[in-house]
């Protein structure tokens, strides 16, 4: 049998700690001896072994991976995908996607927006409004996929823009209703829309100074789960911060309270809770949001997810820390494990402190740390006590979750493990996941064209240059289609 930590309750961290530590692509001792030197072969070199059981996803047939997509769609995928791997065609759309032709007015901006929006937009954002965002998790469904609705808004400086973003979420929550049961699997809020972005930073640098001085006084704080690990970088913080004054005391009342209204419609609506990580900056705030929010809904089912970024130095640590506390007080454990998007911005605040990066030396390091942590995670649903959502677009990780998923018998949609892909992002990847028998969800952005530019730009440079996270999907496709071509001409 697996090692089950909540089968266990006396586990000390350090039990936990050699849980962890484990790769993923080890597997429980029963199974090993059952079929000896089966696993062994990856065990070192983090590949797909080369005898016993094929892996679980299967890439290799794109007319079975594309089955339910429309020859229109998949044209316009690849023509997307394709313009985004030339290097100037890219630098040209930022530009004009920066540019005052579309933050100005007139007609020159029209023109603009329409043409992002018949291209990348549609490629990569669900809609303008919950009714279009609806209709397309529709057609996900269809094809045997789920949606994360995420409402696409950014940072919010004031109580009157965070109250805007509270009523927009509570609608994109209260839109599940007009869809089938189960056709969305999260709504994601993300934290710095909903409280002042510059009363996060004070929250957050006033837990750390707690950190570094556990006498310092917070009267604001409630009992949460631990925040920051020993190894948790507090460079960001480096004098005695003021305490909050009253009115930032009233305003992160007001946030917490506008987090307590979506977290109760989401559990009177049964519609789980996805909170975004953001940089380090800020993220011991909205882990304090997160995990309070944990405590109130998470009794019985896990209704608020927190996200894990796996490529910071202390991620396993404070999963470890997070999922004994969690356990103590009777807590499902919630947790969107991803690598993490704000590589650059870490590691220039970092250098500019004179400090190094709290991002892992190496690309392999932040893939071990996320192996670990999602085999971590796998062993917590398989006792009980946690839920996972896999976001990433990475198949060799993906391949090995599923196989440890498969080998405990979690195949056939375990309603506590979930695979995640940006939409318009890894579809083969997704449809490989879902052929194996997996839940699979898109996250899905919505809004109006011009909200949503900030994420568009950040999806330019991510599948920009040849050798881009679209390669294997825009070959897969293009295969596709001449297959479909050549069944219609002959
Ligand atoms: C459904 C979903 C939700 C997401 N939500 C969030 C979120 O809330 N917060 C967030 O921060 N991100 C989020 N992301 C983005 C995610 O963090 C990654 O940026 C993205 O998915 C790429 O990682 P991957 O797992 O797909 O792996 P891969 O495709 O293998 O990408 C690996 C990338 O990781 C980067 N990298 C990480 N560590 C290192 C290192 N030490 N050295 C060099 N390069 C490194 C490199 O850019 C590399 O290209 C989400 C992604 C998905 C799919």
């Amino acid at each position: 049998m697996a090692t089950r930590i909540a089968a266990s309750p006396k586990k000390t961290l350090v039990d936990h700690i050699r849980v962890l530590a484990r790769p993923l692509n080890s597997v429980p001792s029963s199974i090993t001896a059952a079929v000896p030197g089966q696993f062994a072969a990856f065990e070192e070199k983090h590949e797909p072994a080369p005898t016993g059981p094929s892996p679980p996803i299967d890439l290799s047939d794109p007319g079975r991976l594309f089955a339910s997509v429309p020859t229109t769609r998949l044209i316009h995928s690849v023509a997307n995908l394709h313009a985004a791997a030339v290097d100037p065609l890219v630098d040209l759309g930022i530009k004009v996607m920066t540019s005052r032709l579309v933050t100005g007015t007139g007609p020159a901006r029209d023109i603009v927006i329409g043409a992002v929006k018949r291209t990348f937009y549609k490629h990569f954002c669900g809609g303008e409004d919950t009714v279009e965002a609806a209709e397309t998790v529709r057609q996900l469904n269809e094809a045997g996929l789920r949606g994360m609705l995420d409402y696409a808004v950014e940072d919010a400086e004031d109580n009157p823009s965070c109250d805007q973003n509270l009523e927009a979420f509570l609608q994109t929550v209260a839109s599940t209703k007009t869809l089938p049961q189960g056709c969305v699997s999260f709504v994601i809020v993300k934290i710095t829309a909903i409280c002042p972005i510059s009363l996060l930073q004070r929250v957050a640098d006033l837990l750390r100074w707690q950190k570094k001085n556990p006498e310092f006084h917070l009267p604001w704080k409630h009992y949460s789960y631990p925040i920051l690990s020993d190894s948790t970088p507090v460079y960001h913080t480096p004098a005695e911060p003021e305490p909050l004054t009253p009115q930032e005391e009233a305003n992160l009342l007001l946030a917490q309270e506008r987090l307590r209204r979506i977290g109760k419609k989401c559990e009177e609506y049964n519609i789980p809770l996805c909170i975004d990580a953001e940089y380090t900056a800020v993220q011991p705030a909205i882990d304090y949001f997160t995990y309070s929010s944990a405590m109130e809904h998470n009794k019985h089912e896990p209704i608020i997810y927190g996200t894990l970024q796996a490529y910071l130095k202390d991620a396993k640590e404070r999963l470890l820390l997070k999922s004994e506390a969690a356990q103590k007080m009777g807590i499902l454990m919630g947790v969107k494990l991803v690598r993490g998007a704000y590589m650059t911005t870490e590691a220039k605040l970092a250098h500019s402190l004179g400090y190094e990066s709290p991002i892992h030396n190496s690309l392999q390091e932040t893939h071990d740390c996320f192996n670990n942590c999602a085999s971590f995670m796998l062993e917590k649903i398989a006792g009980g006590s946690g839920a996972v959502v896999l976001a990433t677009h990475n198949v060799e990780s993906g391949q090995l979750a599923a196989m440890k998923a498969r080998d405990m018998g979690m195949s056939s949609g375990n309603h506590r493990l979930e695979f995640a892909q940006l939409y318009g992002m890894a579809d083969s990847f997704s449809f490989g996941l879902k052929n194996a028998g997996f839940r699979v969800s898109k996250y899905m952005p919505f809004g109006p064209v011009d909200q949503v530019m900030p994420y568009l730009l950040r999806r330019a440079e991510e599948n920009r240059g040849l050798l881009s996270a679209s390669t294997l999907d825009r070959q897969l496709m293009r295969k596709e289609l001449w297959r479909r071509l050549r069944t219609a001409i002959l």
